[in-house]
């Protein structure tokens, strides 16, 4: 069997992965990248990057990458949760970037791909791990091939492919899941930014401006619950809102695509990384996209996993993968206490 040395082995070609494949290569770390073709059509849903991120992507060398892959600067946004009165979080405060970014994240994957030395990364979707050889059996279609590294990387986001094999389980906070879709787009006299979002009985919702044309409006409940069972079919969407106060005037009776589902509940790996091995991304800590800080995570955790394998690869000990790990399970932590005020707020809201 032929077979692939390499410093690092990283598996997905998601944010997470490819922004660790960046900075590796600009420290000279040897890395293989093994990425897989999309199963299905992406749906587009302008996925926001807040203000708060672009010292860090600016720090990386990365904010022209994501500049260049904006639909727009995003000044603020709108909510209702918890409150009747419509909220305006506007940017303009913010510092030192009084702007978000709304991505467009195919466009994103494929600039971030083009930093990249072709040789160093491989299409494939067939491979397993081989416990015994401590190595990934990569079944390309041209020839077979065993990749072996110091240390191996699962970044496959909420699939956790590597964690899967690797046996580590994950702690489920919630059952949260979505349901996208494209709308045309209408314009609301009282929401001026692109991006609206508001709770209502038993899930959330989300519209986000894609272009001139088109609206994404997004719908979160519980999965199996009857709110999610509705979700499922744009037909239900207007019975679904009929409660919201805001949210139900961005639905126009024709939809432009089909329903889209995923998973966008809070999950955490029980092990974030061992003595060869790490996660990051939404496969180390998976956030609810209300959070909308998946990207963040994504770029931070890249950032902090090529300075934890710089540090482990120079070193015999795998104290830097260790608080790498450490680092991680704070900032879940922290987010899990902020998701907690989210849900009291509403909570409060229907005591009232
Ligand atoms: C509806 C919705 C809206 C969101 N909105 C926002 C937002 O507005 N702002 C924000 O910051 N975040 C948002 N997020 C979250 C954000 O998209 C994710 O947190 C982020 O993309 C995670 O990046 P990642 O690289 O860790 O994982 P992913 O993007 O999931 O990438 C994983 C990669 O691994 C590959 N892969 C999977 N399995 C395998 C395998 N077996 N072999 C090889 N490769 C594999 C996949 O094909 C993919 O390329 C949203 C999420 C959802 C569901």
């Amino acid at each position: 069997m032929a077979s692939i040395h390499s410093d690092v082995a990283i598996v997905g070609g998601g944010i997470a992965g490819l922004c660790l494949s960046v900075l590796l290569q600009r420290k000279g770390i040897e890395y293989f990248l093994l990425t897989r073709e999309m199963q299905q059509k992406v749906m587009a849903l302008a996925e926001t990057l807040p203000p708060s991120a672009l010292a860090m992507i600016q720090q990386l060398g990365l904010r022209e990458v994501f500049e260049e892959s904006a639909l727009e600067k995003t000044l603020g946004y709108h909510s209702l949760w918890g409150s009747s009165q419509v909220q305006d979080i506007n940017f303009y405060f913010q510092h030192p970037y009084n702007y978000g970014l709304k991505l467009d994240k195919q466009l994103l994957l494929h600039k971030l791909e083009g930093c990249l030395d072709s040789h160093r990364s491989l299409q494939c979707k067939d491979w397993s791990w081989k416990e015994e050889d401590r190595c990934i059996r990569v079944n390309s279609v041209e020839k077979p091939f065993d990749l072996y590294g110091q240390i191996f990387v699962d970044a496959t986001g909420r699939k956790k492919a590597l964690l899967r094999r690797l046996g580590i389980g994950s702690t489920v906070y919630d059952q949260q899941i979505a349901f996208s879709c494209h709308l045309p787009r209408i314009r609301h006299p009282k929401i001026k930014h692109g991006v609206f979002t508001e709770a209502f009985e038993g899930g959330w919702g989300i519209v986000s401006s894609l272009d001139q044309r088109t609206n994404v409006m997004t719908l979160y409940a519980e999965k199996g619950s009857p709110q999610s069972l509705k979700m499922r079919e744009y037909d239900h969407w207007q019975t679904l809102l009929s409660e919201t106060q805001i949210l139900q005037a961005f639905l126009a009776g024709e939809v432009w695509s089909p329903v889209f589902v995923s998973a966008a509940n809070s999950i955490c790996s029980n092990e974030i990384a061992g003595s060869d091995w790490l996660a990051l991304g939404d496969a180390a800590i998976a956030f609810d996209p209300l959070s909308s800080h998946g990207i963040t995570n994504a770029v931070y955790t890249a950032w902090q996993a090529a300075e934890a394998i710089e540090e482990r690869l120079g070193s015999d000990s795998d104290f830097a993968l260790g608080v790498y790990s450490e680092k991680l399970r704070k900032i879940f932590g922290a987010y899990l206490a902020t998701r907690q005020r989210f849900h009291n707020n509403l909570v409060w809201k229907s005591m009232n």
